[in-house]
């Protein structure tokens, strides 16, 4: 097969066909240089420039303050899990946790295997298949937290927050990994933003973070090095060889939404736009589709619901593919179906997967 489908994968994810040709016109040698961006030294200057126009490109996208550092660190979010107690709390401190689905309910798993740090559970919606977000003042938080954390795209179950919990003074940390450059952020309302590269941003392989520099301060001297924050920071992400050619794609990613999509505000009408498609076949689809999140914390980035005819399923998913609308099969603890509609996948394939859930429903 060589023509392309609409990718509606969960991670690893479509990435913008622009990026993918440049990456292809690139590969047998950076302009002028001969050599792929993989075959040179990352201390050469010509990755030193990718890397800091990488780091430039994310500070204009997301207009990150003067008093943030950008890092590229290995490891996905996975890491990060066990990073931010480490590094972010002392021994004999509790961090606070929105448990909203899947990935913040793991990070609360790495939290507790870090000795003397005790993470503090402020709400877990498990009991309806974590299908919402809390309310504003619906969670009871500790002012005395080390900080406070939750997962603002929940990419199994497909919740959203619409924006930042107020969590007052306490530093928020949040795990952006499936909805970083969906939309404008705030910045300075966060301590923390980190998101593994490879649903909207890049290739697996790099995770990025924003942070304070105040509370890189934090990290403990007696970490190892690769596991501190400062280790990274103090070094410019350079500690060990960075992942060259994964930062290379960010980059490529950035240019991109900041050049032919025209920033984040147009990403996010243009995700809004994608996402209300695909929920209003749902809405009026009189129960055959049934969607997974209430209605005010559904996602823009991971449709999720499923058929209330469950045996059709096979059906569905075997005919989308058909049409190219490939990777609809939602996570196996959810089950259905999970349409994640990324930055990169366009509007076409969007309207084309409407479509399609429109006949299909007629047709069954
Ligand atoms: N957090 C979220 C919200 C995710 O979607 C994922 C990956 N699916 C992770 C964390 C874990 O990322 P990684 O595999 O890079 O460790």
């Amino acid at each position: 097969m060589t023509e392309r489908v609409f990718n509606f994968s969960a991670g690893p994810a479509a990435f913008p066909e622009k990026v993918l040709m440049q990456a292809r016109d690139e590969m047998m040698s950076l302009p002028g240089l001969g050599m792929s961006v993989m075959e040179i030294s990352h201390r050469s200057d010509e990755f030193k420039a990718i890397h800091s126009q990488a780091i430039s490109n994310i500070r204009t996208l997301l207009s990150v303050p003067d008093d943030y550092e950008v890092l590229f660190l290995q490891g996905g979010s996975r890491l990060q899990f066990s990073m931010i107690p480490m590094n972010l709390a002392s021994p004999g401190q509790t961090a606070d946790y929105f448990v909203t689905g899947t990935w913040s309910k793991k990070s609360v798993g790495e939290c507790e295997k870090i000795a003397g740090v005790t993470p503090n559970v402020v709400c877990d919606f498990s009991e309806s298949g974590y299908d919402r977000i809390p309310a504003a003042g619906e969670v009871k938080l500790n002012p005395d937290a080390a900080y406070a954390y939750y997962c603002s795209n929940e990419t199994v179950q497909g919740v959203q927050f619409l924006d930042e919990p107020d969590v007052g003074d306490v530093p928020l940390i949040c795990d952006s990994s499936s909805d970083i450059f969906c939309r404008p952020l705030p910045v300075q309302k966060y301590g923390m933003i980190y998101a593994c590269a490879q649903k909207n941003a890049g290739p697996a392989g790099v995770t990025i973070v924003i942070m304070r520099k105040d509370l890189v301060e934090r990290s403990s001297d007696d970490l190892p090095g690769y596991l501190s924050f400062k280790t990274h920071a103090d070094a410019g992400s350079m500690f060990n060889t960075p992942p060259t050619f994964a930062i290379y794609m960010v980059n490529l990613v950035a240019k991109w939404l900041l050049n032919d999509v025209g920033g984040l505000d147009k990403m996010f009408a243009r995700n809004q736009e994608k996402a209300s498609m695909l929920y209003e076949v749902i809405d009026n689809s009189d129960g055959f589709y049934v969607p997974h999140a209430q209605p005010d914390s559904r996602s823009i980035m991971n449709v999720t619901f499923k058929l209330a005819k469950e045996d059709l399923l096979g059906e569905f998913v075997q005919q989308a593919a058909e049409r190219r609308l490939c990777n609809l099969k939602g996570h196996r603890s959810v089950g259905g179906i999970r349409a994640s509609i990324y930055n990169a996948v366009p509007v076409e394939g969007v309207t084309e997967l409407r479509d399609f859930m429109t006949e299909f429903r007629s047709s069954h």
